[in-house]
């Protein structure tokens, strides 16, 4: 009966997972890869050396180490590019543990480090609801900028980027909104309106057990709170989106009022895992991995 659910579920919310290579730290201690994709769908995660105490999830589709960025650009950009330019919303989402590759995937190289998180200056956003539109809300604090070509919006993600590494563990909303000027029949202008959402989910392991024995300390403990709070509602969301829920639980954190005219209806939603092969993660390998299952 599993797969006759299947079946009926929201084909507009897929989900991946990609698998970094062992970095240079990993290689010196040298790590064991725990985690393997298997046949481009498949992910097994070995516990130990014995077969039973493996553990496979299937996805959409599963991109190993040695994936290309225009691979994953391909099989889980291009398809949402299409409904942004017929002038629907999509999001694309990057979730798991720190170092796993979630900038690296969304953005390529340069993704700089996250650790400088005390330096945090961040400017709140206050959210509003939008009484002209319903299932909308405004937020006030986002800047919107024109750009007349790609270079443009490499320059302002670069910005966007640095102000991430200044402001570490927080979520990145990047929105490309795409104006389309058609003519109709009868010579009006139209205009028809697409967006795209990158979504770089701050990292999802659980640090909820940092002290409060100083002010920094607890304001990052604060700060981890609302992180695993706004994860949280992420998955309920996408659960509840996926399962037809009639009630999506949008209104229960920030990120998901911010998306929250992105996610459902006719908008389409991808979600990329990320995920480290060494075994000192194996335990937020699985967190990650039962995540984002939950999300099928
Ligand atoms: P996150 O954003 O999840 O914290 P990053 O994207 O910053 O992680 O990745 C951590 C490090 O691993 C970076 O140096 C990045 O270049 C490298 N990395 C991540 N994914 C890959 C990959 N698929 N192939 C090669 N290097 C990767
Ligand atoms: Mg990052």
């Amino acid at each position: 009966t599993e797969k006759a659910n299947k079946k009926e579920k929201n084909q507009n919310i897929q989900v991946f997972v990609r698998l970094r290579p062992l970095n240079q730290r990993e290689r010196d201690i040298r790590s064991l890869g725990v985690v393997e994709v298997l046949n481009g769908k498949e992910i097994v995660v070995r516990q130990s050396a014995h077969v039973s105490h493996a553990k496979k999830f299937t996805f959409d589709r599963a991109f190993g180490p040695t994936a290309k960025q225009v691979e994953v650009y391909q099989d889980v950009v291009s398809p949402l590019i299409e409904e942004v330019l017929a002038g629907y919303n999509c999001t694309v989402f990057a979730y798991g543990q720190t170092g796993t590759g979630k900038t690296h995937t969304m953005v390529g190289e340069n993704t700089g480090d996250e650790t400088s998180w005390q330096n945090k200056i961040t400017p709140k956003l206050r959210i509003y609801e939008d009484i002209t539109r319903k299932g909308s809300n405004i937020v006030n604090g986002l800047e919107e900028i024109t750009v007349y070509n790609k270079n443009e919006v490499y320059k302002i993600m670069a910005q966007g980027q640095e102000r991430k590494r200044v402001e570490g563990r927080s979520h990145t909303v990047f929105t490309i909104v795409v104006h389309m000027k058609e003519n109709s029949p009868e010579g009006e202008e139209l205009v028809k309106i697409g967006k795209l959402n990158l979504v770089d989910l701050a990292g999802s392991e659980n640090i909820s057990k940092a002290g409060s024995d100083n002010p920094a300390k607890r304001e990052r403990a604060r700060e981890c709170v609302n992180i695993n709070q706004s994860l949280l509602t992420l998955g309920r969301v996408i659960t509840a989106l996926v399962e037809r829920h009639p009630h999506i639980p949008y209104r229960e954190s920030k990120l998901t009022r911010i998306l929250q005219e992105s996610l459902g209806g006719r908008t389409k939603t991808s979600i990329i895992a990320t995920v480290s092969p060494g075994h000192k993660d194996l335990e937020e390998t699985l967190s990650t991995l039962e995540y984002a299952y939950r999300a099928k």
